[in-house]
C-alpha cells in the first residue's frame, strides 16, 4: 500500500523513533508498504517518520542511481552493494568511519529542495533486517549518504540542520512557505 509522505511542518518528523523490539507482522508490512511508498516516489531512503510512525526504521535503495557510487564491505571483505539491496535497517547504529565529504541531497518530506551536504564518506553500520537478524557492514559513497541521511531522521533530525548557514538562509522562504501549507493542511483533519 503507497503511503502519503509527510511533508516538512509536521511534527512526527522531530520525533525521536522508538526502537523496535521484534519484527512482528505489522512490522513486515510496514516495511512493504515503506518500500512500496518509496519506490512510487523515485526515493533512494525513506524513514518511518516520513509516513508518520516515530519508529526506528528506515529502508534504502540506491539500485536505480548510476551516477553516483556506492561501495560495501561485510567483514572487511569488498562485497557488491547490490547484494545489500533492498536494505531494512531496525535500530540502526551508525558510526562515521570516513573525511567528510560534500554532496547533493534532497529528501521526499522537503519536495523540490535540494542542497550541499557535509556528511562522512564511509560509516559503519550495525542494525537489525527485516527479519530481525543483526547485521553489520561498512558503506561509502552514496550509500553511506542515504545511510546518515536516514538515520538522522530516526533521530528527529533533517537535512535542513546539516546545511551551511548561508544556504539555509538562502532556501529560508521555500521552507517557510512548505512548512505553512503543511501546517495548514494538518489542521483542515
Ligand atoms: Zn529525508
Amino acid at each position: 500500500m503507497i503511503l502519503p509522505v509527510v511533508k516538512y511542518g509536521s511534527p512526527v518528523l522531530r520525533q525521536k523513533g522508538a526502537k523496535i523490539e521484534s519484527v512482528t507482522p505489522e512490522v513486515k508490512k510496514l516495511i512493504a508498504d515503506m518500500f512500496e511508498t518509496m519506490n512510487e516516489n523515485h526515493g533512494v531512503g525513506l524513514a518511518a517518520q516520513q509516513v508518520g510512525v516515530a519508529k526506528q526504521l528506515t529502508v534504502i535503495d540506491v539500485r536505480e542511481v548510476k551516477d553516483r557510487p556506492s561501495w560495501a564491505e561485510v567483514g572487511g571483505r569488498a562485497t557488491d552493494v547490490n547484494d545489500l539491496m533492498p536494505l531494512v535497517l531496525i535500530n540502526p547504529e551508525v558510526t562515521s568511519a570516513g573525511d567528510p565529504v560534500k554532496g547533493s541531497e534532497g529528501c521526499l518530506s522537503f519536495p523540490e529542495i535540494y542542497a550541499e551536504i557535509s556528511r562522512a564518506e564511509a560509516v559503519d553500520v550495525t542494525a537489525l533486517d527485516a527479519e530481525g537478524k543483526a547485521i553489520s557492514f561498512r558503506c561509502g559513497g552514496l550509500l553511506a549518504r542515504a545511510v546518515q541521511h536516514e538515520t538522522d531522521h530516526l533521530n528527529g533530525i533533517l537535512f535542513i540542520d546539516r546545511m551551511e548557514k548561508k544556504v539555509k538562509l538562502e532556501l529560508q522562504p521555500e521552507l517557510d512557505d512548505l512548512q505553512a501549507q503543511t501546517k495548514a493542511e494538518l489542521k483542515k483533519k
